[in-house]
């Protein structure tokens, strides 16, 4: 059985390595001429490691990563307990987003994957699928999978009709920059007034990850790093949380990276016959929960241990996307949940109900996570 996989992005990636072990054979196409990523830092949960380690590679992403906790201050530098989660619903791993790709780009194999090759439609037959690129070439195969991200063209032929949309207003502001001349004596989380939260966490190697998000943001105005220390102040009171904004202020103008949030709406289907999708091309979600990659590892385990060599496709991807919609349809619950809490307390315990729920699934339902050695 051969597969094309469109993306190399975590997702694509990920799903590659996961076909490949169960005996596809799988080429990945990436428009870009590299492998890249934007350099920021990636928070993967318990349940995307579980993967890793099924995948054979969880050592050598803990290796690049920091085991790190997510547990929210106010703007006063109180803690926001949620005394009815454990520690374990609150650790995840750190890793440097660059990094990853390039670890799972050797783990598929750079034989195994085509830069500067754009996917631009595909012709479903009964028995395979013809993938057309945009250097004019072509490529049979027995399925396609779509994991081009939010702005998916494999998306836009599957399902005509749903592009991504702006979350109005959300924006985010990041980088990763060196501690050098700074103290950061632990990581710190802070959710703070008009709907801004941020806060830096330290990576592995000595650098620190700092982000700040704001919902509901006014008008843009200004470089980015005014626009971040405009906001930064929301974080602060009685002379609590200062580091971060000395971290923006540190932070090279060019260094920092600016997004408006962008979302893929529920989709009525993720699969044909022979093609599906993966990752933020079937469910680009809003980052505050910080679990799009997380969760898009798990679509990639999920196909690669339902597809099989000999395997029916159709079959297959049908069960995929049963088992995703319903699954995607609850994220969307909770992570509004989050999203619309009320105080910081509410919204420090929606996230932790969050991160049980995704973390404890993979106990409950292994078989979501089989992928064959
Ligand atoms: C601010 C922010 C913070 C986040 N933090 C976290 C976090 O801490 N933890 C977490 O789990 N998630 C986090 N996320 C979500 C996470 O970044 C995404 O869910 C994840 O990167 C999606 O990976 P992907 O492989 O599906 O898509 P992408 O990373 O978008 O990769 C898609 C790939 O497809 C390629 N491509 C696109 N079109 C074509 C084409 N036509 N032909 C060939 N190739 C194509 C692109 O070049 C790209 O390489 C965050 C998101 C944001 C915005």
């Amino acid at each position: 059985m051969r597969a094309v996989v469109i993306g190399a992005g975590i997702v694509g990636l990920t799903s590659g390595i996961a076909l490949r072990r169960s005996g596809i054979d799988v080429v990945v196409y990436e428009h870009a001429p590299e492998i890249r990523a934007a350099g920021a830092g990636l928070g993967l949960w318990a349940n995307a490691l579980a993967v890793f380690d099924e995948l054979g590679i969880g050592e050598q992403v803990r290796a690049i990563g920091k085991p790190s906790e997510m547990y929210f201050h106010d703007p006063a530098g109180r803690l926001l307990e949620t005394p009815e989660f454990g520690a374990e619903d609150h650790q995840y791993l750190l890793v440097h987003r660059a990094k990853l790709t390039d670890l799972l780009a050797d783990a598929v194999g750079r034989d195994n994957i085509r830069l500067a090759t754009g996917f631009q439609a595909y012709h479903e037959h009964d028995d395979h699928v013809t993938v057309r690129f945009t250097d004019g070439t072509s490529e049979d195969a027995d399925v396609l999978v779509g994991a081009d991200g939010a702005y998916s063209t494999v998306r836009a032929q599957l399902v005509p009709g749903f592009p991504a949309q702006e979350h109005r207003g959300h924006h985010v502001w990041r980088a990763v920059i060196p501690t050098t001349g700074f103290t950061v004596p632990d990581d710190r989380l802070i959710l703070g007034h008009h709907r801004c939260r941020g806060g830096y966490v330290r990576t592995y190697d000595g650098h620190v990850y700092w982000l700040l998000n704001q919902f509901d943001s006014p008008p843009l105005t200004g470089t980015r790093k005014e626009q971040a220390l405009e906001r930064v102040v929301h974080l602060q009171e009685d002379g609590q949380n200062s580091l971060l904004a000395e971290l923006i202020a540190a932070t090279p103008e060019e260094q920092i990276l600016q997004n408006q949030i962008m979302l893929v709406p529920p989709l009525p289907h993720w699969v044909s016959a022979r093609v599906a999708l993966a990752g933020d091309a079937a469910h680009a979600m809003s980052p505050h929960i910080t679990a799009g990659a997380t969760l898009g590892i798990e679509d990639a385990a999920l196909l690669g241990g339902l597809l099989t060599p000999a395997g029916d496709v159709p079959a297959a991807l049908a069960a995929y996307q049963a088992t995703q919609i319903p699954r995607y349809a609850h994220v969307a619950q909770l992570s509004a949940a989050v999203e619309h809490a009320p105080t910081p307390p509410e919204f420090a315990r929606h996230y932790a109900a969050f991160s049980h729920w995704m973390i404890s699934r993979q106990t409950q339902h292994p078989e979501q996570h089989a992928v064959r050695a």
